[in-house]
């Protein structure tokens, strides 16, 4: 049974990963994302936004089962990323923020619908909630990370920011 605030928000971002509640992650959990990201936003997974969305999950998932998938049954465990992914990541931040910066990329890409380089607050809290983030919380970092208060949120802050929620701070 998970006790602490820590542990508890651990099993929350396995949660997130496991976004078919299978009770383990795997590739599917990260074409589920992008497929699902792609039918909120309206957009063809046969289109160039779609297929690099698509390319990006792929990379996010060789580099999280490089660092968790410790059997190489290329499934993560609750095990495996407890006491693998987290630590490590906790550890190297910038490694998970390399790993996930195609996805997040990507997902931008597909959010930013007037192509403008940047996404609305709003769009930022639909991209975090797609992804498994509560939507609460969704909503109170989509907000910080408007820094200047434009309504509008880059990739600069959108990628630090994915880091620290997944890398789980004690
Ligand atoms: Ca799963
Ligand atoms: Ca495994």
């Amino acid at each position: 049974m998970v006790t602490t605030e820590y542990g508890r928000r651990i099993a929350a971002r396995f949660d997130t990963f496991d976004q078919d509640g299978n009770g383990y992650i795997d590739r599917e959990d990260f074409n589920s994302a992008a497929k699902a990201l792609l039918a909120e936003f309206s957009t063809a997974a046969r289109s160039d936004k779609g297929q690099a969305l698509y390319a990006g999950a792929e990379a996010f998932w060789q580099g999280m089962a490089g660092i968790a998938d410790r059997d190489g049954d290329q499934r993560i465990t609750r095990d495996e990323f407890v006491g693998g992914a987290v630590k490590r990541l906790r550890d190297n931040p910038d490694r998970f923020a390399e790993i996930a910066r195609p996805f997040l990329h990507a997902a931008l890409a597909v959010a930013d619908t007037d192509g403008d380089g940047a996404v609305t607050v709003e769009d930022t809290v639909r991209v975090l909630h797609i992804l498994g983030v509560r939507e609460d919380i969704a909503e109170t970092v989509a907000v910080a990370l408007d820094i200047n208060a434009d309504g509008k949120v880059g990739e600069a802050e959108i990628v630090p920011a994915f880091a620290r929620y997944f890398t789980v701070p004690e």
